[in-house]
């Protein structure tokens, strides 16, 4: 891996990878993290990578501009919970809590962004449960826990054992959507896998789901924006 930069972007670095199956040069841009990455043949020269990437600087300019920043976790900060914005405030006094449009930290202000999050987590957990029960009771058929993650590829998985796993960060989106991937995982505990069988059992259980599989595809991506590493 080599790192590249073009003098109009400043800021912007360019992670080149080549490679010998590469028919052509290609470009990606994460859509989480906005890393640009370069995959081009092993033969192509340099100065031929130069001009390529000089060609598509407004493409890429266009596309950062398009993401939103991260926001940083602290007092004063807006959050989505269950889709409502929330402001991240400080309360010594109390316990850590979620009430009237605000998330309370309780405690002293050391580790603030583990602190959230471990609200959000709880809060989290006790909705994809209630969920997972309402549906795996509809299903008929039980599961055997749920794993909280934070995974950026998936919003949910069921084994084979009937462990559900959820990214916490689903409490950010509205509760229907929290609610939908609940649905499509219990839906794995009869079928594994996409098959008509299944989406005809995930309607069965939770009803009309497209709108809300788009949702995440369209805004997905901005429930990842919220950095909550120290
Ligand atoms: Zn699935």
């Amino acid at each position: 891996m080599q790192q590249l930069n073009i003098p109009d972007l400043p800021g912007v670095t360019i992670q080149l990878r080549r490679s010998t199956g590469a028919k052509r040069l290609s470009m990606r841009i994460c859509s989480l993290t906005g890393q640009v990455k370069l995959t081009a043949p092993s033969w192509v020269p340099m100065g031929q990578i130069q001009a390529f990437l000089i060609d598509k600087q407004e493409w890429i300019r266009g596309h950062l501009s398009k993401m939103s920043p991260v926001s940083v976790i602290e007092p004063g900060a807006i959050i989505p919970i269950e889709g409502h914005p929330h402001e991240l405030r400080h309360a010594p006094k109390g316990p850590s809590h979620i009430g009237d449009g605000a998330l309370y930290v309780g405690g002293r202000t050391n580790h603030f962004a583990a602190k959230v999050e471990g609200v959000l987590k709880a809060h989290a957990r006790a909705r994809l449960a209630a969920a997972c029960d309402h549906y795996a009771a509809k299903l008929g058929r039980p599961f055997s826990s749920i794993v909280l993650r934070d995974t950026r590829s998936r919003w949910g998985s069921c084994s084979a054992q009937g462990r559900l796993m959820f990214s916490w960060r689903l409490i950010m989106a509205p509760p229907d959507i929290l609610s939908y991937v609940a649905a499509h995982e219990v839906a794995h505990l009869r079928h594994m896998n996409h098959s008509r069988a299944y989406w005809d059992c995930l309607t069965d259980i939770h009803g009309p789901w497209e709108k809300k599989r788009q949702w995440l595809h369209d805004n997905g991506a901005s429930l990842h924006r919220y950095q909550f590493d120290d």
